[in-house]
């Protein structure tokens, strides 16, 4: 037995994890056993990781994109333990409870107007599957069982089951994997780089052409607003958000808006699509529902899209998680929300976005760098080739910042908390990383 003790371990028992782990569990994205044994962390607070030979790391990464309040907060513990002294976990079958219904009222408030239904799920993932099936069996309903395909962007990153795998971009996503087993489904080239860019007309032509041409088997466009995340941290101008919606209210298509990354805050917008002034049919939210504590998705819709669904030959919607709605993750995420909204967010988010801006642009004269961007609580510098990803980790970590790479991108998303001198501290160690690159 491996003793977890707080504080700081012996290298003796940090080697004796480190080695356990690597070799029979599983990391993300990962071999078993492990190429590159990961980091043993034993504590974190505020924006600090603390490792197990007591090194401390400012989170660069807010482990993707959930802990945007910080590790350990007051107001999130208490929310938790608040809760965990009435009832973890009671399932939803029948049942429901005030964490739910208290969650469930702030999420229809806080998003476009339309979106009145929710559904609880237990990953963004999960989330992603459940719009899925909302889009085709509201087509069912509707005796329209040949509208079962999807328009998506390439480029895009939707979750890791095989639903969402075949709406991710198809070589990031390695769709040659699973070629066999996923849906098909449309893509169109990625929405050209640029928040401010000038929209593309040949490229919104081609998008009006796709979906003229397939408007008859199409039951949604899906895709992530404004920011596409794990698929290429890539930005692109609200302006193809707004077509998009235009094209699909012109053909009767549904359009699902993944906001998992995007949602709270992170690109400098509460949400998204509030850089287009447009609301989905379907939208999917997670990561920082719960400010980084537990696990906790939702889907909402329209209330025609629930009737549609109603309505069919199912009369129900066929999904329902085991942990669906679990009432600890409700009870944190309503804490979160009502956290972010009780600070003066759209602050901190222009904050991040400034001192990144500058902290950053130097970078581009690198001769490794391609391209340097940053938007609202996100800065990204990507490279020209694949890196290195132990190198950069190892960099910086030498700088006292915890950042995660991958592919030609290396990355940074803070937790929203962060102080000016803590965001420089970032950007010093992304811009000395950028010099090796
Ligand atoms: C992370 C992410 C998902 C998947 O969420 P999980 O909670 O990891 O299953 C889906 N869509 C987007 C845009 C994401 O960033």
């Amino acid at each position: 037995m491996i003793e977890l003790r707080l504080g700081r371990m012996s290298p003796a028992e940090i080697e004796r994890l480190r080695a356990f782990d690597a070799e029979h569990i599983w990391h993300p994205y990962a071999p078993m056993p492990a190429a590159v044994p990961a980091e043993p962390v034993v504590s974190a607070e505020g924006v600090r990781l603390t490792l197990a030979d007591g090194t401390e790391l400012i989170d660069g990464m807010s482990s993707w994109w959930a802990a945007i309040h910080g590790y350990n907060h007051p107001a999130l513990n208490a929310a938790v333990t608040g809760q965990l002294g009435k009832m973890a976990h009671v399932m939803f079958g029948g049942l429901t409870h005030p964490p739910a219904v208290r969650l469930a009222e702030r999420l229809i408030e806080l998003t476009p107007e339309p979106l009145n239904k929710i559904f609880f799920a237990d990953s963004g993932s999960v989330a992603v599957e459940v719009a899925i099936k909302m889009a085709l069996q509201y087509w069912r309903s509707q005796g329209r069982p040949e509208r079962h395909r999807l328009l998506t962007v390439r480029g895009g990153y939707h979750g890791d089951t095989f639903g969402d795998m075949a709406v991710c971009d198809p070589v990031n996503g390695m769709h040659q994997i699973f070629s066999d087993v996923l849906a098909r489904h449309l893509f169109a080239p990625p929405p050209p780089l640029g928040y401010l860019a000038e929209p593309d007309e040949a490229y919104l032509a081609e998008l009006k052409s796709l979906v003229e041409k397939h408007s008859g088997e199409l039951a949604g466009i899906i895709l992530e607003p404004i920011v596409q995340g794990a698929g290429g941290m890539r930005f692109y101008a609200p302006e193809y958000l707004r077509a998009l919606r235009e094209l699909a209210d012109e053909h009767g298509i549904l359009l699902i808006l993944d906001e998992i990354a995007t949602g709270f805050g992170r690109t400098g917008e509460l949400w998204g699509c509030d850089h287009a002034e447009i609301a989905p049919d379907i939208m999917c939210l997670g990561k920082a529902m719960t400010g980084g504590y537990l696990t906790m998705a939702a889907t909402l819709c329209t209330d025609e899209v629930a009737h549609g669904i109603t309505s069919g030959e199912a009369g129900v919607l066929m999904h329902g998680p085991t942990y669906m709605a679990n009432p600890l993750a409700a009870a944190v995420a309503t804490a979160s929300i009502d956290l972010l909204l009780s600070r003066d967010w759209r602050d901190e988010v222009d904050t991040i976005e400034a001192v990144l801006t500058s902290g950053l642009e130097a970078a581009r004269e690198f001769p490794g760098v391609a391209d340097v961007r940053v938007l609202g609580a996100i800065g990204v510098i990507e490279a020209r080739e694949a890196v290195d990803v132990e190198a950069v980790q190892k960099l910086a970590m030498d700088h006292g910042i915890w950042l995660r790479p991958f592919g030609k991108l290396v990355y940074t998303m803070p937790p929203y908390i962060c102080t000016e001198d803590e965001l420089n501290h970032i950007a010093d160690a992304l811009y000395a990383i950028a010099e090796t690159l």
